[in-house]
């Protein structure tokens, strides 16, 4: 062939190829834009593209859109990728692990709480974790930092904050009185133990605060920490059962002793003396940590027979259960899921919901919940009520007629008192955060 002609075919084919591979570029951008841009519309329609508490927050004028953060993010689908850029879909289930922040090549993601316009309420505590009242002290997520690691150092600081001011002149009142076992109280209780202070530790609930109520197949994040009494847990990734199973083993051995079922309602403090009263007893101490994260305490409905044991306020195993007639009073995401696995069980399953109709649930479950009321798989009573629980019966009020239906278990979901109502009585200062950037240092 000419040369002439096999140089402008080969100059041809160059062109040709570097625009195949420029136009396969804009159309694998173009495709994840819109994948972005429907998870984000999708995240907006179901109330999770607002944040609630920490979140990223980019800046559009330096992100180079590498995707390290998206590709960091243990959680999943909270970052995607538009146009060249990092943006946020699910903001408000961000847990503040910082992978994003870390990972990103040149600093463009600042970790924050609130908004300008939604500010987030976190009580004001010093650096050294101490409230406005002088010996009550915070630890772990009620301040506003998130995750497991950064709770037990809280925890753990707070305690040895308390053993160097401590001042006591009798021997009858605790040093230290430890409010919630999740990851911030047991590393408080493990650090008491460990300095002899005389401790006493009260949960509402059982041990492993957040971490009890993970699915059990959960991968939890997590980074190496000190556990008092325990060493150095030089762990990643773990699981539930792994987790409280290694807590569970430490408490035992060091013959630690926590109060479960007990509920602090309230504490004053008179002398310098704090008296706190839960539901069970009134007991005096020189110092108090409050622990109890920010997930609150399920509310009750506060109807008769709500105290029987086959009354719930969370479903962790619903494959133990078959053939049961199950009621679950709730009309969240919550409530919906846990109906939804119960009736996979083969249970006959009725959902209690006071409105006339689900809102704000994920698109998802909207569509199952509706597709298997459809199929009758559960059955839905809208504008209901629980009147009254029975042995083996409940009683609702359905457009305010008594319905009697047969009745085993019973799941409540009316959502929960959140833990500022406890610091509002206490009189622990709180601020809100409009949006305040939370410092992380560099690995
Ligand atoms: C879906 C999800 C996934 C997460 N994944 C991870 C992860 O992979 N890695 C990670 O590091 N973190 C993760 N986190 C965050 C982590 O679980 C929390 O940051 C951590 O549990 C906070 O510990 P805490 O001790 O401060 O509070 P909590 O764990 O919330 O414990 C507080 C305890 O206080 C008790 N309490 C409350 N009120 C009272 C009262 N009045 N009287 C007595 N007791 C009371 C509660 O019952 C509870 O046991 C996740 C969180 C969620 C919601």
């Amino acid at each position: 062939m000419n040369p002439f002609y096999e140089n402008l075919f080969s100059i041809l084919f160059i062109v040709g190829l570097v625009l195949s591979i420029f136009l396969i570029y804009l159309l694998v951008v173009s495709r994840r834009s819109r994948i972005t841009q429907s998870k984000i519309e999708k995240a907006k329609e179901s109330g999770f593209h607002e944040p609630v508490s920490l979140h990223p927050v980019i800046n559009a004028e330096t992100c180079i859109g590498s995707g390290a953060c998206i590709e960091a993010c243990p959680e999943k689908d909270i970052l995607g990728w538009a146009n060249g850029r990092a943006k946020v879909i699910n903001a408000s289930r961000c847990v503040g692990h910082g992978a994003c922040f870390h990972a990103c090549p040149v600093q463009a993601i600042t970790l924050c709480i609130g908004t300008e316009k939604r500010g987030v309420e976190l009580p004001h505590i010093s650096q050294e974790f101490e409230t406005n009242i002088p010996m009550l002290y915070i630890a772990g997520e009620l301040g506003g930092m998130g995750l497991i690691k950064n709770a037990v150092v809280q925890g753990k600081q707070a305690v040895e904050f308390i053993a160097r001011r401590l001042q006591k002149n009798s021997d009858k009142h605790y040093d230290v009185i430890i409010i919630g076992a999740g990851p911030a109280g047991i590393s408080a209780t493990l650090t008491a133990a460990k300095n002899n202070l005389k401790y006493l530790t009260l949960e509402q609930d059982t041990i492993g605060g957040t971490v009890f109520n993970f699915p059990r197949r959960k991968i939890i994040m997590t980074s190496a920490m000190d556990l008092p009494l325990y060493g150095k847990l030089k762990l990643k990734e773990t699981t539930k059962p792994e987790l409280i199973n290694l807590w569970s083993e430490i408490i035992s051995k060091n013959e630690i002793v926590i109060n479960q079922q007990e509920k602090v309602l309230n504490i004053s403090k008179s002398n310098d003396i704090f008296e706190v009263e839960s539901d069970k007893q009134v007991y005096s101490s020189y110092s108090v940590i409050l622990a109890i994260g920010r997930r609150g305490s399920p509310r009750k409905l506060g109807v008769p027979g709500e105290e029987k044991e086959k009354v719930f306020y969370r479903l962790l195993d619903p494959e133990l259960y078959k053939n049961e007639n199950i009621l679950v009073v709730g009309g969240g995401d919550s409530a919906i899921e846990s109906a939804l696995l119960l009736a996979d069980e083969n249970n006959n399953v009725t959902i209690s919901y006071r409105s006339d109709k689900f809102v704000r649930l994920k698109p998802k479950n909207l569509e199952r919940i509706q597709k298997y009321s459809i199929d009758n798989k559960i059955s839905v009573l809208f504008n209901s009520s629980v009147k009254e629980i029975l042995d083996n019966e409940v009683i609702l009020l359905v457009n305010n007629e008594e319905l009697i239906i047969p009745n085993n278990i019973v799941y409540i979901f009316a959502g929960g008192e959140l833990p500022n109502h406890l610091l509002e009585k206490i009189g622990v200062r709180i601020t809100k955060k409009f949006g305040d950037a939370v410092l992380f240092h560099k690995k």
